[in-house]
C-alpha cells in the first residue's frame, strides 16, 4: 500500500504547493511602483471607488503570478508593460467569482503593430497567403498577443473608446465557453436566451447603420462577426459608457449584467 500512499502524496503536492504559493503571493503589499503605474496608464483607476481598486490589485497580482509575459521583436519587458496590462485585462473581472483567465498562460508583447501570416480560401479553393499588420490577437491556446505602442495609445482619452486589451480578453472570456462565437460563459439557459435576443437585435442594427452610412457609438468592426461584435461593445461598455447607455440601453444593460460594474460612475 506504501505506492498508494506515495501516489497521494505526490498529487497533495502537485495541487497544494501551487495553491500555497499563490496564497504567498497575494499575501503580499500592492509595490507601490505598481500603483503609480496604474494612475498613469489606467484614467479608471483613480476615480474608482476603494473596494473595486482593491479587488483590481488582487487579480493583477493573480494576473502576474500565474501569466508569462514574452517581449517579441527586441522588446524588453518591464513593469510597465506587465502592470498595464495585466490592470486593464483584470477590469473585465471585477466583482465576478471567474477565475482569472484559467486557459491563458502566455502574454506575447511587440513593440508596434506585427505582422501575422494569413491563409484564406476563396472561391474555387484557391488558397491566398496575406501579412497583416496587427494590434491584437487572441488565442484559444492560451495566448494574447499585444503591440505595446497601441497598449497606450491614448490611455486617458475615452472618447477614443477603443483598448486593445480590453478587446482581446474579452475574446478570451468569449472561448471559456467552449468556441469563440460572442456569447461568453452565462449562468443558464434563460440567461443565454436573453443574451443572444439582445446582441441579434444589437448586430442587426450596426449593420444597417453601416449600410446607410450612419455614424455609429459602437466601432464598425464589430460588424465582421458576433465574437467581434462582443469584443467592441465590451471596449464601448468601458469606455464609452454613457453613450453606450444613452443609443443602446438594452445592450448596455445587457453588458452590465454580465461585467457586473456600472463604468459611467468611473468616466
Ligand atoms: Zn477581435
Amino acid at each position: 500500500m506504501w505506492w498508494l500512499l506515495f501516489i497521494l502524496v505526490l498529487l497533495l503536492l502537485a495541487f497544494e504547493v501551487p495553491r500555497a504559493r499563490l496564497r504567498y503571493a497575494l499575501s503580499q503589499a500592492f509595490p507601490l511602483p505598481y500603483s503609480k503605474i496604474l494612475r498613469k496608464n489606467l484614467p479608471e483607476y483613480s476615480k474608482m471607488p476603494t473596494d473595486l481598486q482593491m479587488q483590481l490589485k488582487r487579480r493583477i497580482r493573480q494576473f502576474l503570478f500565474q501569466k508569462t509575459f514574452v517581449g517579441c521583436g527586441g522588446l524588453i519587458i518591464t513593469d510597465e508593460i506587465k502592470v498595464t496590462i495585466a490592470g486593464r485585462a483584470c477590469m473585465l473581472l471585477l466583482n465576478r467569482s471567474s477565475e482569472v483567465y484559467p486557459k491563458l498562460t502566455h502574454v506575447l508583447v511587440y513593440p508596434s503593430a506585427f505582422v501575422a501570416p494569413r491563409t484564406q480560401m476563396l472561391n474555387g479553393g484557391v488558397v491566398t497567403h496575406t501579412n497583416q499588420g496587427l494590434s491584437g490577437e487572441s488565442w484559444s491556446d492560451g495566448r494574447v498577443i499585444l503591440a505595446w505602442d497601441q497598449v497606450i495609445h491614448h490611455p486617458g482619452d475615452s472618447s477614443h473608446g477603443q483598448d486593445v486589451v480590453m478587446h482581446e480578453f474579452a475574446h478570451q472570456l468569449d472561448s471559456e465557453s467552449g468556441s469563440t462565437n460572442g456569447a461568453p460563459v452565462l449562468p443558464d439557459a434563460e440567461a443565454y436566451r436573453r443574451w443572444s435576443q439582445v446582441m441579434e437585435v444589437e448586430y442587426t442594427k450596426l449593420l444597417h447603420a453601416i449600410e446607410h452610412h450612419h455614424a455609429t457609438v459602437i466601432d464598425p468592426y464589430g460588424a465582421t462577426n458576433p465574437a467581434e461584435f462582443f469584443a467592441v461593445t465590451t471596449e464601448a461598455f468601458f469606455k464609452k459608457s454613457t453613450e453606450l447607455a444613452v443609443y443602446h440601453p438594452a445592450l448596455y444593460e445587457q453588458l452590465r449584467s454580465y461585467y457586473q460594474v456600472e463604468p459611467r460612475d468611473w468616466s
